[in-house]
């Protein structure tokens, strides 16, 4: 079993210690760069708004888990997507505990398109977009692909043998391949197909999204964040929302101000600050930062801080077959069909998506996965659960100046502080791109004897990107190809807000990738004293 346990004696770090490196949220972004940067000597304190969990702790009562690690704290919405009527108090499905959204997430570690970070070139002037390339080429990014996926023990990738075929994989693989898709296959995971990292293999218990309580799947809880620990140079400290990022008169940061778990406000110095809050919260605390030197908020010169709001095009098809699947078991995302990544306006969009393997637990289906049905038409599908296999689309979104994250003008946290407010009209781009992958699963599944297909509409966002991006022009985002903001050179965004654009994978590796080129930047850095 993997290990969760804190090292012993716990390091501390003064608050006056004006040489420690902060950083913000203890998920993909923030625990991978705080392992890479202990373990390179550099001291670092974590702060992470959520409880430090074992894997004992884990519930595999879905209603019971998802109380236990979701961010719950209000956030509100607004805008023509679907999710508004459909979820209106959950716009986004993120995670608030120690490892963040990696102990709810499912491991699907797709690579981005080379192609996918030149949108702008690749797409052209769309009406409506803000679409920028990454000021990073593919080939920079390549290297730090092989080390996330050699870290998170990827399935598939360096000699990583696939995950088994669950029941719902047989049945998505036929369809697929009746329907002449070649690249269809378990999918590159972080979930252990062979015992690695000192972690099991995958039981395929089906729990996934509840916490994998033996660790097949890798989770910075049980990775990164211990390893941080025992190098003595990690001061993690749970149970501490942090409210605002300071700076002094030359506009460099100094630290932070949070509120510890009692609720009393205190402050740590910093030498520097890197914000890996997942990309609503990360643009929230910014805004939330304002000065009389930063009037829109820190780091916000060019007015980009929380635009440009990327979630992917999503949403569960579901097949109804005469014959049980029991759908339930096995790695909930262990599927992939590869074949629509790419770019071919032909289809009416420009963009490509993933088809992935996926179901729900018995009480999300109905909530998650089909919250607008009702009634006699409800009964009569979730009648069908034990036949039922389902899919989820990952497709590229594409920006929009006013689909954002701005702070809330009336509603306000625990703390007194205004929640975040989500704004999203769908493009038709993105209109279209789902329509095309709801037609597409539908005919794999009829390929097979599905009896009737039902889709979801868009889903809570459970990837969030592009909110404070990377931009050559600093006008055009908030941080350079290092994630080191264009306003303020020792403040660092290391997590998904930092995507120029979010292509059709799966965020988290790359985000991984990103934490990691990242540390070697920041460590070149401070030792050339130029941070
Ligand atoms: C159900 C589900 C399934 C998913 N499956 C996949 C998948 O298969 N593949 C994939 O690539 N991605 C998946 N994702 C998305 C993936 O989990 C995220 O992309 C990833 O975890 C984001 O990393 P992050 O570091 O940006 O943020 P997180 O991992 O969310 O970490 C952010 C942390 O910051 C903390 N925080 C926020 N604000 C503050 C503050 N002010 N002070 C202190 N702490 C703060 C939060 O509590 C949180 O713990 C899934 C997500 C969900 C919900
Ligand atoms: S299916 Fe595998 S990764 Fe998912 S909870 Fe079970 S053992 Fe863990």
């Amino acid at each position: 079993m993997a290990e969760t346990a804190p090292a012993s004696p716990r390091t501390r770090f003064a608050q006056n210690d004006d040489g420690v490196v902060v950083i913000i949220g203890s998920g993909a972004g923030g625990g991978t760069l705080a392992h890479e940067l202990t373990r390179r000597g550099i001291r670092v304190v974590l702060f992470e708004a959520g409880k430090r969990l074992t894997l004992e702790d884990f519930s595999q009562v879905p209603g019971e888990a998802f109380a236990m690690l979701t961010w719950l704290d209000p956030r509100t919405q607004s805008g023509t997507w679907t999710v508004r009527e459909d979820f209106p108090t959950l716009p986004s499905w993120t995670c608030k505990t120690v490892g963040g959204t990696t102990v709810h997430w499912t491991g699907a570690c797709p690579r981005q398109q080379p192609w996918e970070l030149r949108a702008r070139t690749e797409y052209g002037d769309l009406p409506g977009t803000s679409l920028i390339d990454w000021p990073i080429a593919y080939e920079e990014l390549e290297k730090y692909y092989d080390l996330a996926e050699r870290r998170l023990v990827v399935t598939r990738r360096h000699g990583v043998p696939g995950l088994p075929a669950s029941n719902k994989f047989k049945v998505m693989y036929a369809g697929a391949k009746a329907l002449g898709y070649q690249r269809v296959h378990t999918g590159y995971m972080a979930i252990n197909s062979q015992p690695a990292d000192g972690r099991p293999p995958c039981l395929q218990m089906g729990f996934c999204v509840q916490g994998c309580k033996i660790g097949a799947k890798w989770s910075t809880l049980y990775t990164e964040i211990p390893r941080a620990e025992a190098t003595g140079n990690l001061d993690l400290r749970a149970e501490c929302m942090v409210t605002r990022i300071e700076h002094g008169p030359d506009g460099r940061v100094t630290g932070v101000v949070y509120r510890d778990p009692s609720g009393r406000e205190q402050r740590q110095r910093a030498r520097l600050v890197c914000v890996a809050c997942n990309a609503v919260e990360t643009a929230r605390l910014l805004l939330l930062s304002e000065s009389g030197k930063f009037p829109r908020g820190l780091a916000n010169s060019s007015d980009q801080v929380g635009r440009n709001y990327c979630h992917h095009v999503g949403g569960f098809v579901w097949g109804c077959f005469d014959k049980p699947v029991h759908a339930w078991r096995g790695a909930v995302l262990a599927g992939v069909v590869e074949d629509e990544t790419k770019n071919d306006p032909k289809r009416g969009f420009v963009g490509g998506y993933h088809l992935e393997l996926a179901m729900l637990d018995l009480p999300s289906l109905p909530l998650a996965g089909l919250p607008y049905m009702w009634g006699r038409e409800l009964a009569a599908v979730m009648e069908d659960y034990r036949n039922m296999s389902g899919m989820f689309i990952c497709g590229e979104d594409l920006p929009r100046p006013d689909n954002r994250i701005t702070l809330d003008p009336t509603v306000r946290d625990q703390y007194g502080l205004p929640v975040a407010h989500i704004h999203v009209d769908d493009h038709e781009n993105d209109t279209a791109m789902r329509t095309h992958a709801q037609t597409q699963a539908t005919r794999i599944f009829e390929a097979v004897g599905a009896r009737r297909v039902v889709c979801s509409r868009a889903t809570p966002a459970t990837h969030n990107m592009c909110t404070a991006r990377m931009s050559a022009d600093p006008c055009d985002g908030v941080c350079n190809g290092w994630g080191q903001t264009h306003d303020v050179p020792n403040l660092f965004i290391s997590d998904g807000s930092a995507f120029s654009t979010p292509g059709s994978a799966n965020p988290t590796l790359t985000i991984v990738a990103l934490a990691l080129r990242q540390a070697d930047y920041i460590e070149r850095q401070m030792s050339a004293r130029s941070i």
